[in-house]
């Protein structure tokens, strides 16, 4: 394989900022590449022979981006841990990734399961190592925790390949160049901020600017300062757009980008085209996970497309599979079936997980377990994932998103979720899930709007109120424990 991140040894690039971090202890630090190259070089030195992995304690610092690309030039498979990961989850990913050390900001401090590790405390400094051998191209990169929104997470071992064709594809599709300034706030332990967000710029010798956490007013400026992409998941552009109608310097900042993108969820369509009306920008949606990295990519200079998630990647082949395990052919934005991939993106293995890894592939496509329909221009709308968004009711298979996007559109409904729960007569009962924006809408109200918007089988038969959803760090929603909730 070529080199994963030529900028670090381009003497062109040396002298170009690589990375723009705001950390909540260290203040602002800026890296150019020959001072990523050298901090990087060094550690990586150090580390080269590591077995098996190590763990990086990731917290949104630039120590974390340091750490991650030492590892990628030793070969050593590094293991990005939340921070704010709870005793239990951090149990098991130590356990079933058995790091050899830790890799940490100088100062973290660790919970007691990474504490046992040795500690290699990272330094933005060094001096310019020689370049190791690049490793071969199938040699495991990363091991990336899936975010355990169905589950426990399990350890995606990503190859070099699967993520230098991924950063290719997205590059091209995108039109990002060594000029491009990524803004974003995204956690560091994820693929979407990790691979996405910070190799993503490395890789193409541009630039990441890295909020250290998320407030518009920061957004703002450092897009006043340069920025010209945002990467951002839906929970964010949810503030945004509630910010955009008192806050016009932010509307101004954002629409100077060239580019707002939205993952890791299903953008609201009601959020979208707040944010098109208050800017004038579309935000490009793109879909993936953990086990594909980045798959489709709604098109940059075609017209928004609220409610869809474009067109694979190039290199991405991709499926709608129905239940009988025949692809569906037909574009006609009705048909739904489970999203199948195949192609240079996708994961080796679930770490430990024989069982799991060969469930999850059938001859060669991976099995996403999300659910979508083809519209009539090719464009893929998620309708959900199979094991909690696809509600099997009175004989029709539906959706949970497009419930909750009708929801949504309903000026009393702040947050929704749509779930399915067994009945005698319908099999499943469409239950809906309200956050209200204000006083408690009236459920008969609600009912009939979803009931006006989209089909009367659609409508939910159950209304319950909530204060607010269980959301994970990346602002997902955690339908499984929205079963047994308290209600009233
Ligand atoms: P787990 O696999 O542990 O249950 P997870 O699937 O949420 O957790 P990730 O790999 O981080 O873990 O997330 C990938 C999933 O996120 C996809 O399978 C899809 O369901 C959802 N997703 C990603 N992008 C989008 C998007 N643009 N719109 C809707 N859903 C999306
Ligand atoms: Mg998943």
């Amino acid at each position: 394989m070529d080199v994963l991140l030529p900028a670090l040894t381009d003497p062109a690039a040396a002298e170009r900022t690589a990375l723009r971090v705001t950390s909540p202890n260290a203040g602002e630090v800026t890296l150019s590449y020959r001072e990523l190259a050298a901090a990087a070089g060094r550690l990586a030195s150090a580390l080269a022979g590591t077995p098996p992995r190590v763990a990086v304690w990731a917290t949104p610092t630039a120590e974390t981006a340091v750490a991650v690309v030492a590892a990628l030039l030793a070969g050593v498979p590094a293991v990005p841990v939340n921070p704010r990961i709870g005793e239990r989850e951090l149990a098991h990913i130590v356990a079933d990734s058995a790091p050899a050390s830790v890799l940490a900001a100088p100062g973290a401090e660790l919970p007691p399961a990474l504490a046992e590790l040795p500690r290699t405390d990272v330094a933005l400094t060094g001096d310019v190592a020689a370049p190791l051998p690049e490793p071969d191209a199938e040699v495991p990169a990363l091991v990336v925790y899936t975010s355990g929104t169905t589950g426990p997470p399990k350890g995606v071992v990503l190859p070099r390949r699967a993520i230098a064709s991924t950063l290719d594809a997205l590059a091209d599709a995108w039109r990002w160049t060594a000029d491009d300034v990524l803004v974003h706030a995204l956690p560091l332990f994820h693929v979407h901020g990790l691979v996405l967000g910070i190799l993503g710029p490395l890789r193409r010798g541009g630039t990441v600017r890295h909020l250290g956490r998320f407030a518009t007013g920061a957004l703002a400026a450092a897009l006043r300062d340069g920025g010209t992409m945002v990467f951002g998941v839906p929970t964010m552009y949810h503030r945004i757009a509630d910010e955009l109608g008192t806050d016009p310097e932010l509307a101004t900042a954002l629409a100077g980008a060239r580019l707002l993108v939205s993952g890791s969820a299903a953008l609201p369509v009601a959020d979208h085209q707040r944010i098109t009306a208050a800017t004038g920008q579309r935000v490009v949606e793109r879909y993936g996970m953990t086990e594909t990295l980045m798959n489709t990519s709604v098109r940059v200079d075609g017209p928004p497309r609220p409610g869809t998630v474009g067109v694979p990647l190039p290199g991405v082949e991709l499926r709608l599979v129905d239940d009988a395990g025949h692809p569906i052919e037909a574009s006609d934005g009705e048909t739904v079936g489970e999203v199948q991939v195949r192609g240079p993106n996708l994961f080796t293995e679930y770490l430990n997980r024989p069982d799991a890894t060969a469930a999850a592939f059938t001859g060669g496509w991976f099995r996403t377990g999300d659910m979508a329909v083809r519209e009539p221009d090719g464009a893929l709308r998620l309708v959900g994932r199979r094991a909690t968004d696809l509600i099997k009711s009175g004989g029709y298979k539906i959706g949970a998103g497009e419930i909750e996007n009708a929801l949504l559109e309903h000026p009393a409904v702040a947050e929704a979720a749509v779930t399915g729960e067994p009945d005698p007569d319908l099999g499943e009962r469409i239950v809906a899930w309200v956050v209200p924006a204000g006083p408690r809408p009236d459920e008969a109200e609600l009912v009939d709007h979803v009931a006006r918007l989209l089909a009367p089988h659609k409508r939910p038969r159950v209304v319950r109120f909530l204060d607010a959803l269980p959301r994970n760090d990346m602002g997902k929603v955690l339908k499984r424990a929205l079963d047994g909730r308290q209600h009233g």
